[in-house]
């Protein structure tokens, strides 16, 4: 008899993977450590998502409505796995209901950790309340209140989105790109303009990454159909006058200095490794990749395949990733994870 998979954490890429390994009549146990699933769109209150358009609650909320009906997926909720040992095909985990599990497979998909804006002290979050998040922005369109100033609940008549913060940053040990939030951003910011047409709205940036088909529906739109104004900067901080809040930087093309008075800040915060990253390598026996997120074993070869074999990874924890890739991803490691349990070698390509 084949064992089931064994798929933990319950964000789009996990329930890709669960709706991927029912889809072939086969079995898994998906362990999530919160009490919902859905990941971070759920979680964090998502709005409408990019590049879809639909509302994170509808799209992400269907798959997991699809997984919480489906009798192949054992789901187990505020559960983590405190021990994974055996091999491929028979694995058996210890789960922190005091469960012992055999399964064939296992298939970490545990994200990622949001950036924490207080690590960015000198651009003003935890010191003045109108500075916000994109989550936080996220989630005052998508509860339907709409965009406000959370000192007052005042419409924003100026708002500055600023990019990269706790990405790129050398300085707070973060090197990567968190690859979508330029787009995020360009929506969102094309959402506030949609909500408040008389909001100014301004994008402070290094460089703007809206990778392939994003320039012209995202970067391009936001300025020509929307009037969203970009400014390419270098931040040094975020203060206040008392009545406005100041950016002050400098306009990195025309190298002057700049000091913006606005009504709302933004920070496009990043995809940060999980913090239980750790503790996942440790129990499951797979390496990480020196910036902290779960390493890859090759490129081309077994999609999703960790260091150890019968352990595969998918989504953003892998590094930052987009939900249409991770949920790739999740369907890639499903099939190379059915065949680990079954004890099928597939062919690698490097
Ligand atoms: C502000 C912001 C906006 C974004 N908007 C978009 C967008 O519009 N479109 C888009 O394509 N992407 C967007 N993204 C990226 C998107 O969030 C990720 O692509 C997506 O969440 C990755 O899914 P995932 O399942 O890999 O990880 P996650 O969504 O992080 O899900 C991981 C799950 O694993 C659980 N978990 C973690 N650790 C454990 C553990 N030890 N044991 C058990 N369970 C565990 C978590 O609780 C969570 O449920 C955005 C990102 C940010 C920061
Ligand atoms: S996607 Fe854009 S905002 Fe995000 S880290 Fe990369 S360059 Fe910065």
């Amino acid at each position: 008899m084949t064992h089931p998979i064994l798929i933990v954490g319950g964000g789009p890429a996990g329930l890709a993977a669960a709706h991927a390994v029912a889809s072939v009549g086969h079995r898994s146990i998906l362990v999530e450590k919160t009490e919902i699933l859905g990941g971070a769109p759920i979680q964090s209150g998502y709005a409408k998502l990019v590049p879809s358009g639909l509302w994170a609650k509808d799209a992400i909320g269907g798959m997991v409505r699809r997984v919480e009906t489906n009798a192949n997926v054992d789901k187990k909720l505020k559960t983590v796995v405190k021990s994974f040992s055996g091999q491929p095909g028979a694995f058996v985990a210890e789960l922190s209901d005091g469960m012992k599990i055999d399964v064939g497979a296992a298939i970490l998909t545990t994200g990622f950790t949001h950036f924490d804006s207080v690590n960015k002290p000198e651009w003003g979050f935890g010191t003045f309340p109108d500075v916000v998040t994109t989550t936080q922005v996220e989630q005052m369109i998508s509860s339907g209140k709409g965009v406000r100033c959370p000192s007052d609940d005042r419409k924003p008549k100026r708002v500055a989105i600023l990019l990269c913060v706790g990405s790129r940053d050398r300085q707070i040990g973060r090197e990567w790109c968190s690859k979508i939030c330029c787009t995020v951003s360009a929506n969102m910011a094309m959402e506030i303009r949609e909500e408040l047409p008389d909001c100014h709205v301004y994008i402070y940036y290094m460089d703007i990454r809206t990778f392939g088909l994003y320039e012209t529906d995202y970067y391009w739109r936001s300025q020509e159909e929307f009037k969203v104004k970009y400014i390419k900067a270098r931040i040094a901080e975020v203060t206040s006058d008392g009545h406005k809040l100041i950016v002050k930087g400098e306009d990195t093309l025309v190298k002057r200095p700049i000091t913006i008075p606005f009504d709302l800040v933004v920070h496009a915060i990043g995809m940060d490794p999980n913090v239980d990253n750790m503790t996942l390598s440790a129990v499951f026996g797979v390496d990480l990749h020196k910036q902290g997120f779960i390493a890859r074993k090759d490129t081309y070869g077994t999609m999703g395949a960790t260091s150890r074999p019968g352990v595969f990874v998918a989504g953003a924890a892998i590094g930052p990733e987009t939900i249409d890739d991770s949920i790739a991803q999740a369907n890639a490691a499903a099939l190379n994870a059915i065949a680990a349990a079954k004890g099928v070698s597939l062919q690698a390509a490097e």
